[in-house]
Parts: C-alpha cells; sequence; structure tokens
C-alpha cells in the first residue's frame, strides 16, 4: 500500500463481515483498510465472552462457505460451538488469509464525511486518524452496539458491574458471590445455568420471558463431519435457497390443518433435536398466524412446566404476551432447571419494576437485593445502533441518524439514497438478523464486491440507491413484515427495547433465498434502482 491515508475501500468492523469483505476487495486488487474497535478479530465472538456464549446455528452450517480448502481443514468438535471455538475460528481465517496486515486494530471509526465534488469520503477514527477513500463498507455488525437498562443509578452500586456483550478476556469466578442477573434473553439464557453454578446465591431479574428450547448440544462424531465434508457443496447451496440460511424442508401445511398428535410429533421431533428453525419453521403458518402460532408456544410452554418444578415460577417463565418466534427464541442447557435449586430466584420485573441500582444491589418497586456483583444481559441497540453512533454525512451533509429519525431507509439493507458509495453488510431491511448470518454476510459481501467490479470494470466511480427504489424497498419490506405476526412484539427487531427508537420492523422476512435471487436479479438488470456514474 503507497499511502495508507488514501485507499480505495475502508471497512469498518473485523466480524466475520469485515473479514471476508477485506478478502474480496483485496481479489478484486482495492487497497483496502479495516478498522476495528477491539484488538482481535472476531467480532460478536471477540467481545460475548461471558460464560455459557454459544452458537445456536449447528457449527458447520455457522462458517464460511467461500473456501472449500478452509471448510475441509478445519475441525468443530460441537453441535452447537461455544464462542472460544468460534473465535479460534475467526483467528484461523484471520492467519490463514494473512487478513490482519489491512487491520488497524483498537481503532473506533468515529466520522465518515462524502465529499460531493471529489466523490470520496473522509473517514476519521478516535485515533486522530483522517482516511480518503472512495467505497465505504459498513461491517459494523447488527448486534454489537450493547445496551443497558433505562434505570437511574447505575453507577451508584460499588460492586462491579459486567455486561455480557464487554465481558473480561481473563473472564469472571463468581464463586461465593451473591450475583444479579438483569435480562433474559439469549445471553442471560446462554449465562444463567453457569453463574448459577458458581455464585452462592443468584437472583435473576426478568421483564419478559424468552421461549427457549433446550439445544441437546453435543459433540460431533467424526462420521458425522466427514459426511458433512463430502456433501459441502450441496449443503451450502441449501443454505443459500433456504428460508433462513438452514435448510429444512420446506413447510406444506398450515399448523392447523393436521392432527394435534401430528403437529406434536413434529414439535417434538423439533424439540429433540434442539433445532429453533424446526419449531418455527414447520408449519406454513407459524409465523403469520396467532391460532398456529399457539400451538408451537403452548408446546414450549409445556416444556417448561415440566422443566420447573415449582409451578408459580414455572408460570412467570413462560411467554404470554408475544408469539413464538417473534423475538429471538433461544436454545439453552439447563436454562430452566436453574430455577430449581434453591440458591437461584426469579423475579419478575413486570409484577415489581425495576427501579434502579443502590450502592449495594438492585432496588425494584417492593425490594432491595443486596448482592455482590451485577450482571447486564440486556442486549444491544440492535441493527442501527453501531451505525448511528458514527456521524456519517451523505450528500448536502446529511447525517444518516437523521434520515433514519422515523426508522431505516435502505435499498435492499445494502445501500441508501443520498449515501453514494456507502454500502451496509447486513444492513436494516435485509434478512440479516432472521438468518444463519454467516450466510447473509456471505451474500452481502460477494454482491457488494461484484458491484464495486462492476462500476471499476465499466470506468465509473459512483453507485448510490435511488429514493423511488429506496422508498419502493421500504414499502415492501414493511407490507410483508405486517403480514406476520412479528409486529405483535415488543422486541429488538421491532426497536422497541431502545426508549425512543421508532417501532419499525428492521429486518426482512421474504426469505434468505428469495431475497439473494432479487439480490442477484437486480445486479444483472444493471443494478436497478442504483444510479451508476
Ligand atoms: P460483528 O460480529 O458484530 O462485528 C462487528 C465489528 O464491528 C465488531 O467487532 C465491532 O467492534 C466493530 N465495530 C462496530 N462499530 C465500529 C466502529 N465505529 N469502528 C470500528 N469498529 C467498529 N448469529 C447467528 O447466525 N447464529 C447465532 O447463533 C448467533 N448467536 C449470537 C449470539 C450472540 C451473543 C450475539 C451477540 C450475536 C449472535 N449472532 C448469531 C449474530 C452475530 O452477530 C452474527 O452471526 C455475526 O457474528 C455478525 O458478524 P458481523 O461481522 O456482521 O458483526
Amino acid at each position: 500500500m503507497t499511502d495508507p491515508r488514501t485507499v480505495d475501500a475502508v471497512v469498518v468492523g473485523a466480524g466475520f463481515a469485515g473479514m471476508y469483505q477485506l478478502y474480496r476487495l483485496r481479489e478484486l486488487g482495492l487497497t483496502t483498510r479495516v478498522f476495528e474497535a477491539g484488538d482481535g478479530v472476531g467480532g460478536t465472538w471477540y467481545w460475548n465472552r461471558y460464560p455459557g456464549a454459544r452458537c445456536d446455528v449447528e457449527s458447520m452450517s455457522y462458517s464460511y462457505s467461500f473456501s472449500p480448502e478452509l471448510e475441509q481443514e478445519w475441525n468443530w468438535t460441537e453441535k452447537y460451538p461455544a464462542q472460544p471455538e468460534i473465535l479460534r475460528y475467526a483467528d484461523h481465517v484471520a492467519d490463514r488469509f494473512d487478513l490482519r496486515r489491512d487491520i488497524t486494530f483498537d481503532t473506533r471509526v468515529t466520522a465518515a464525511v462524502y465529499d460531493e465534488a471529489r466523490e470520496r469520503w473522509t473517514v476519521t477514527t478516535d485515533g486522530g486518524e483522517s482516511v480518503d477513500t472512495q467505497f465505504l463498507i459498513m461491517a459494523t455488525g447488527c448486534l454489537s452496539h450493547s445496551k443497558l437498562p433505562e434505570v437511574p443509578g447505575l453507577e451508584r452500586f460499588q460492586g462491579p458491574t459486567y455486561h455480557t456483550a464487554h465481558w473480561p478476556k481473563e473472564g469472571v469466578d463468581f464463586t461465593g458471590q451473591r450475583v444479579a442477573v438483569i435480562g433474559t434473553g439469549s445471553s442471560g439464557v446462554q449465562s444463567i445455568p453457569i453463574i448459577a453454578s458458581q455464585a452462592a446465591d443468584l437472583t435473576v431479574f426478568q421483564r419478559t420471558p424468552a421461549y427457549s428450547l433446550a439445544a441437546n448440544n453435543r459433540p460431533l462424531e467424526q462420521g458425522e463431519i466427514d459426511e458433512m465434508k463430502a456433501h459441502y457443496r450441496e449443503w451450502r447451496d441449501a443454505q443459500r435457497t433456504s428460508g433462513f440460511g438452514v435448510p429444512i424442508e420446506p413447510a406444506t401445511r398450515s399448523a392447523l390443518e393436521v392432527s394435534d398428535e401430528e403437529r406434536r410429533a413434529k414439535y417434538q421431533g423439533a424439540w429433540d433435536t434442539g433445532t429453533l428453525t424446526a419449531i418455527i419453521g414447520g408449519y406454513t403458518d407459524t409465523l403469520s398466524d396467532r391460532a398456529a402460532n399457539d400451538t408451537a408456544a403452548e408446546f414450549v410452554r409445556e416444556k417448561i412446566r415440566e422443566r420447573v418444578t415449582d409451578p408459580e415460577v414455572a408460570e412467570t417463565l413462560s411467554p404470554r404476551s408475544y408469539p413464538i418466534g417473534t423475538k429471538r427464541p433461544c436454545l439453552d442447557t439447563r436454562y430452566y432447571e436453574t430455577y430449581n435449586e434453591p440458591h437461584v430466584h426469579l423475579v419478575d420485573l413486570r409484577k415489581t419494576p425495576l427501579v434502579g441500582l443502590t450502592e449495594t444491589g438492585v432496588q425494584t418497586s417492593e425490594n432491595a437485593y443486596d448482592v455482590d456483583a451485577v450482571v447486564f444481559a440486556t442486549g444491544f441497540d440492535a441493527m442501527t445502533g453501531a451505525l448511528s453512533a458514527i456521524d456519517i454525512r451523505g450528500r448536502g451533509g446529511v447525517a444518516l441518524k437523521d434520515k433514519w429519525g422515523e426508522g431505516p431507509r435502505s435499498y435492499l439493507g445494502l445501500g441508501v439514497a443520498g449515501f453514494p458509495n456507502l454500502f451496509t453488510i447486513t444492513g436494516p431491511s435485509s434478512p440479516s438478523v432472521l438468518s444463519n448470518m454467516i450466510v447473509s454476510i456471505e451474500q452481502h459481501v460477494e454482491w457488494i464486491t461484484d458491484a464495486v467490479g462492476h462500476l471499476r470494470e465499466h470506468g465509473l466511480t459512483t453507485m448510490e440507491a435511488t429514493v423511488e427504489a429506496e422508498d419502493e424497498w421500504v414499502a415492501h419490506v414493511a407490507e410483508v413484515g405486517d403480514a406476520t405476526l412479528y409486529p405483535q412484539a415488543d422486541s429488538w427487531y421491532m426497536g422497541s427495547n431502545v426508549p425512543g427508537k421508532p417501532r419499525v420492523f428492521l429486518a426482512y422476512i421474504g426469505g434468505v433465498g428469495a431475497y439473494r435471487e432479487l439480490c442477484t436479479q437486480i445486479a444483472r438488470d444493471g443494478y436497478r434502482g442504483f444510479t451508476l456514474r
């Protein structure tokens, strides 16, 4: 690289999206710099080191498909891999493809400003660096901007506090301690059993219970690894054309048109394999008809009642206020059983709301709970949080944050009108979080790379979504979303976990396969809906 301050492309983030984007842009011959806030690669799996952090897509599916050699040489050990193993994989990929030399670690991008006359972006970092680039690709992650509970006095607490998404690298030993965990989404569900196994006393503060399925995790057998490796290409093809990036038998029938026995057998089968998609994708109408959805929801509630001995605790842990699948469902290992232990207590924040932290613990409207440590498993400002945290200014100095003031506006979740040559990997209004994300990441990276290659090949310099295409896409995403049950939940999919965030369905539920086909067709049509100059 001649002058690192002037490059062809800047990529923000070195998780699976940023790493693969760098690899592809290099192949295209572009000088590329990646900026990463952490001091290593891996993104989600670099930051979320909390005990029990684990993927709930099977390891052999949740992995890159772009390199058959990588696929063959890497051996996953478990069906659902734990965070350390995924991070080792990310490190291996970075080493194998010599990615680190173009990544600047420990550096956060703070601003990016488009210069209309020069048709280039100026990217600024918290290290004081300024980089001039033609293309700006945001690989900042859908679940990377963590959030805390909206209560006063968090700083008042005198003991240590931890957020699951910023877990100390050296780990935390809770042995003998009184611990509070606030939040029972995916990170809470995964960490609570392990924290409980160490703590002398654990109090869990729950606002909304999750639907969680027993993961039935296990070591992978050599035979199944060999079998998958022998047929990896077919499997990858099936992933790409599936609804959620995980191949399952496509549903053909309504949950309401089959007998109770048949339905139960199907749910039990899904339960036995511990596969989320099988339970929410087993029937055509699980995500669109409340009565159909209730059959799956009730099946899971029944399992909760079987797993929790105290009926009152079981009821508190049973979700009733939203349909199954409309908040991110969880896979767990001994989550519900943990509440059978005498030193584990559950506080229902719907009945006694969280008031704040005190010097010695957690205060609800009814009680004070003295603890030695507090764990926030309170999730993320999803999809838009990491993007809005950067001062991104497009044409006319318009801030992306302001443009998205009433909800994100994007064409395909890839490009934004008024922001030429800015691309978002798994951006809002693409399937992203509703899929096996590596499948969606690869599709976006490949599409963006092809688009950049197309511009170069044709002597063009900029590409920008048109306002009309963007408007149509935003309307289409909303229409498809409105035909489902997703808007019935107060979820991070809907932005409802962040006060003041507009209530908009942030992802595209049209299906990974159909969406891919559409993106490919749009490219074939000369990037229909984009202005190329
Ligand atoms: P990330 O991995 O989030 O990486 C984004 C990177 O960008 C981060 O390293 C961040 O530090 C960096 N960054 C952000 N802003 C800036 C900035 N301004 N300057 C510099 N750097 C910046 N997906 C699944 O498909 N299946 C799962 O089972 C699953 N489990 C998950 C469990 C947890 C706990 C979490 C949090 C997410 C999970 N996900 C899962 C989603 C997961 O985020 C994706 O699968 C995938 O890892 C996303 O990769 P990414 O590169 O797009 O984003």
